[in-house]
């Protein structure tokens, strides 16, 4: 058995990840999707261990210290990581994982050489960034504003990722991001024990 892919996405705060990921990335076969922890409050309607893990500051600075995390970082003052061990089981079982994390933890995943394939999701523009961020209606001005400079800043970080996806229209963005998991599952170098057994059949 091969053993699983890990695929890290990443876009900034109202791009749509969360809608793509909802429209059914989360139900391509052998796709699981890693639950970060975090120690943002829980928004509207979000329940523990779907979206996120909640937690308290003191619970997830006791797992750092432990180095429980494959990446962590803090986004708008609230710390998020991904958990190593649980990441690791799945690979093993030969589940691919999809990783829904900022830039600079995806540059942790690279600086660590972490076999990975990075996505980067952009919105089709500022303007449209902003009109998302509003319609989505969770957050404050205070909170838009924030994310809106911040957005800037996290989108320099896309040169560094394999794909990038622009979630214009959202069933072409769906398919684009479905197409890059199918085709990487089609590499040769992970196939090589399929390609032998087919060699050796009669
Ligand atoms: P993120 O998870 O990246 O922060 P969301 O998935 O919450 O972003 O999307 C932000 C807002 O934009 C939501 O109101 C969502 O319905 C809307 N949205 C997402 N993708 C599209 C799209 N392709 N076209 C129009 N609106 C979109
Ligand atoms: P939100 O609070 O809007 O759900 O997420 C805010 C940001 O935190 C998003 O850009 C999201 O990708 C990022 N994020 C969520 N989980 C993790 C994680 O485990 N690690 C890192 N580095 N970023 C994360």
């Amino acid at each position: 058995m091969r053993k699983g892919i890990l695929f890290v996405l990443t876009a900034p705060s109202g791009a749509g990840k969360t809608t793509l990921l909802d429209k059914g990335l989360k139900s391509v076969p052998l796709l699981e999707y890693s639950v970060s922890v975090t120690t943002r409050s829980p928004r509207k309607g979000e329940e523990n261990g779907k979206a996120y893990w909640f937690t308290t500051r003191a619970e997830f600075e006791a797992l750092l210290s432990k180095g429980e995390f494959l990446e962590h970082a803090v986004v708008y003052d609230n710390y998020y990581g991904t958990r190593r061990s649980v990441i690791e089981e799945s690979l093993s079982r030969g589940k691919d994982m999809i990783l829904d994390i900022d830039a600079r933890g995806a540059v942790q995943v690279m600086e660590k050489k972490y076999p990975a394939v990075f996505v980067y999701i952009m919105p089709p523009s500022m303007k449209e960034l902003e009109r998302r961020l509003r319609g989505r209606a969770t957050d404050s001005e205070e909170i838009i504003q924030k994310r809106l400079s911040l957005a800037r800043e996290e989108m320099t970080y896309a040169d560094r990722y394999d794909y990038v996806v622009v979630n214009d229209d959202l069933q072409t963005a769906f398919e684009e991001i479905r197409a890059i998991i199918l085709a990487e599952r089609l590499k040769v170098e992970r196939n090589r024990e399929r390609i032998e057994k087919i060699r050796e059949s009669r």
